[in-house]
């Protein structure tokens, strides 16, 4: 493939220009009033309401264990709410228990759906295929979507936007921790979803890689039209990525606070050393803390 191919490729994923897009408004993700209570009886989530607008980086914060993989599952359609409503873009299907979830993302007829799914997930595992090459491993969205056929153009986009061009022939096996997580992102990416789930997703890696993924998913964030609901646990982490925080309490998991980090994008390492980044920190850990207060668990160290 051209350079001037790869290029066209790499822009369509990344929208029409390089441009910082002008954000718009309209809803991306609405959560009423949404509760969920697992068969075993845990009650994971009461009382959910939440909007994500279009472009937002939203970040879901709290302790471990307070449902925020269950909320980001529900909102992906992984899994259904006991009671209450998700809704994405403008298309709601009611749920067969009588709560409703979703499956469609605005534009596109719930059938439409599986065909380009307009979400993606990214899991802290990043689950790839070991007895198959990283190229491969990222087309499989493409194959299962029976897109398999001139899927190579948009496989080595992907794999441009998180540098791993080099790697397609590779296996898993030989590639770090942080590469593995970048090639996971690729395959999460190559479907061009517009709205990008990541259940924290750089969790188990050194903290210097973490950082350096940081960097990049705030850097393609900024540069894509694209809407990330982004799960952790980690208060710096959040600061330095997100448009909004979500502050979650102890389970069940509800909705505390928010906080809106008004600060330019993409971030820089230099945004991590400043004042403002501490004064950011220390506002949010203030609100876990008496975000916990409330619900009689205990505080959350960053
Ligand atoms: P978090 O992502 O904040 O760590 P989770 O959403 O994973 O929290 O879990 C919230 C609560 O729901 C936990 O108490 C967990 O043990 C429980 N839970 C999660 N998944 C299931 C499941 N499939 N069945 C029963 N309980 C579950």
């Amino acid at each position: 493939m051209s350079d001037s191919q790869t290029e066209q490729n790499v822009a369509a994923i990344l929208g029409a220009s390089d441009a910082e897009p002008a954000r718009a408004a309209a809803l991306a993700v609405a959560v009423r009033g949404a509760s969920k209570t697992y068969p075993n009886g845990v009650r994971a989530l009461e009382s959910i309401d939440i909007e994500v607008r279009e472009g937002d980086f939203a970040t879901l914060l709290g302790p471990s264990g307070c449902g925020k993989s269950t909320l980001l599952r529900m909102i992906g359609g992984l899994s259904s709410p006991t009671t209450g409503s998700v809704v994405l873009g403008s298309v709601k299907q009611p749920a067969t228990s009588g709560a409703s979830t979703t499956v469609g993302l605005r534009g596109q007829t719930p059938g439409a759906a599986h065909r380009k799914p307009g979400l993606a997930f990214v899991f802290q595992n990043p689950t790839l295929m070991p007895w198959a090459s990283v190229e491969r491993n990222v087309r499989l969205p493409l194959d299962l979507m029976g897109e398999a056929t001139g899927s190579a153009p948009r496989v080595h986009a992907a794999l441009q936007l998180v540098a791993l061009n080099d790697f397609a022939g590779v296996y898993p096996r030989e590639l770090s921790g942080g590469m593995q997580m970048r090639a996971s992102i690729a395959r999460a990416l190559v479907t061009e979803p517009r709205l990008l789930l990541m259940d924290e997703p750089f969790g188990a890696l050194d903290e210097i890689t973490r950082h350096r993924l940081d960097r990049e998913i705030s850097d393609l964030w900024a540069r894509r039209w694209l809407t990330v609901i982004f799960v952790t646990h980690s208060i710096y982490e959040a600061v330095f990525l997100s448009t909004r925080v979500l502050v979650m309490s102890a389970r069940p998991g509800r909705i505390v606070g928010e906080l809106a980090i008004t600060e330019p994008q993409p971030r820089a390492e230099a945004f991590r050393l400043s004042e403002r980044y501490a004064r950011w920190c220390k506002e949010l850990s203030e609100m876990l803390a008496a975000g916990s207060d409330k619900s009689g668990a205990q505080p959350l160290s960053a």
